[in-house]
């Protein structure tokens, strides 16, 4: 054995991966039969003749294989697997080997496939195999498989399919549910409002003071709960009836926000100002709620005696665009930077702001559709900054 040969034979020992050679004389020797037959499809000719497959299996042999194999295949000695392919292969593997048969015909000298075998034990193992060509030498013609046990790797990833598949089916149902609850709701309600309003005006004169006061707590709860379930069915429809994502030039989109928000601006003696805007990937609808509920946001939580300043910008950052909506109002604390996202979450009482606290989860959810980040840098008493990161567009610059 010369130095090279002895350095096989230690890698091919030692490795933690299955190896074996096997003596495929029986298969090439039927290649060269069929080839004179006149077969030219080998392919067609295997997938038409499993039983040929199935004796070819039974009569390649393993003529040698390494420690590791023993412990893959749960067998004591060598001898209880040495032998014929068809004792470790199950006929659910045989079109892999017919598939290496036929790159084999077409003079290939490595193929690689997945396939099921079975222990000695009877234990159904998946192994992703290679199967090498090595020089012909003494009338054999002897192959190399390795074989990688991927049979936990693959029950991983279906168990994670069938997660991902369940978690989607169960947020599709939400979805439809908020859709359906929030829809549904919308009618007895226009009824409770408009009714307690009838009876306020038309029994104007045979109520008493107590009884008007009930009434306007009556239609202002009607009210709020009418901005809740058209908040929550904005929400359940970013998902279910978003549009496909096409470049948008948000300073249109912006345009028309401003045009919106003028009565607001104006109330509150505001202003809004801005800096030039790019061209994204989006659904424009989308974008304008998004600019409405943060803008809208930066007139809203105004500090007491200072005027609402709001800056829209953006800048590029690798392959995003980072687009700011600034505010000059009262601030977020540090702690609830990341819950003002989550769905109810407001940090004050109606009682000193108006709102659902919906808009913002809304904005969250816009932009994780468009494959984007949101986030908020703020210092209480000074101002707020909501960030959105966007990819940019692949179409436009
Ligand atoms: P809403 O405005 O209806 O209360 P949002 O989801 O838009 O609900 O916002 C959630 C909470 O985050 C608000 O109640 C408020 O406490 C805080 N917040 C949002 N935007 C700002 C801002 N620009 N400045 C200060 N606080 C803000």
């Amino acid at each position: 054995m010369d130095v090279v040969e002895h350095h096989y034979e230690e890698i091919f020992q030692l490795t933690p991966v299955s190896l074996w050679e096997e003596d495929w004389a029986v298969v090439y020797a039927e290649l060269d039969r069929l080839r004179d037959e006149g077969v030219t499809d080998f392919r067609a000719h295997f997938a038409g003749n499993p039983a040929q497959v199935f004796e070819l299996a039974s009569r390649v042999q393993i003529t040698d294989m390494n420690e590791y194999t023993l412990e893959l295949f749960e067998a004591e000695s060598r001898e209880q697997i040495l032998g014929a392919l068809a004792t470790v292969f199950d006929a659910e593997s045989f079109p892999v080997f017919a598939a290496q048969m036929v790159a084999a015909a077409e003079g290939k000298q490595q193929v690689s496939s997945e396939a099921y075998a079975r222990t000695v034990k009877g234990k159904r193992i998946h192994v992703l195999m290679t199967l090498r060509m090595l020089e012909r030498r003494e009338g054999r013609v002897p192959v190399l498989l390795s074989m990688l046990d991927i049979t936990e790797r693959k029950a991983m990833e279906d168990k994670i399919r069938e997660v991902v598949a369940a978690l989607e089916r169960s947020n599709k149902e939400l979805e439809q549910f908020a859709y359906v609850a929030s829809h549904d709701l919308q009618e007895p309600l226009r009824m409770v409002a408009s009714y307690t309003q009838l009876l306020a005006q038309r029994y104007r004169e045979q109520l008493d003071e107590r009884a008007h006061k009930y009434i306007d707590y009556a239609v202002d709860g009607a009210k709020r709960m009418q901005d809740l379930i058209n908040d929550l069915l904005h929400l359940s429809r970013v998902g279910t009836e978003g549009k496909p994502l096409v470049p948008v030039a948000l300073e249109a989109v912006l345009d028309q926000v401003l045009v919106d928000l003028h009565g607001r601006v104006v109330d509150t003696g505001g202003e809004v100002s801005r800096g030039p805007l790019p061209t994204v990937d989006a659904d424009a609808v989308q974008m304008s709620q998004l600019f409405l509920n943060l803008i809208g946001n930066g007139l809203k939580f105004r500090r007491e005696g200072v005027a609402p300043a709001v800056h829209v910008s953006a800048r590029p950052e690798g392959n995003e665009w980072v687009i700011s909506v600034r505010d000059n109002g009262i601030g977020i604390e540090q702690q609830h930077h990341d819950d003002v996202f989550v769905l109810f979450r407001r940090l004050h009482g109606r009682g000193e702001y108006s709102g659902t606290g919906i808009g913002l989860a809304i904005t969250k959810k816009i932009v994780e559709r468009h494959g984007g980040r949101i986030w908020v840098e703020s210092t209480v008493g000074e101002g707020s900054n909501f960030h959105i990161a966007l990819p940019r567009s692949r179409s436009t610059p």
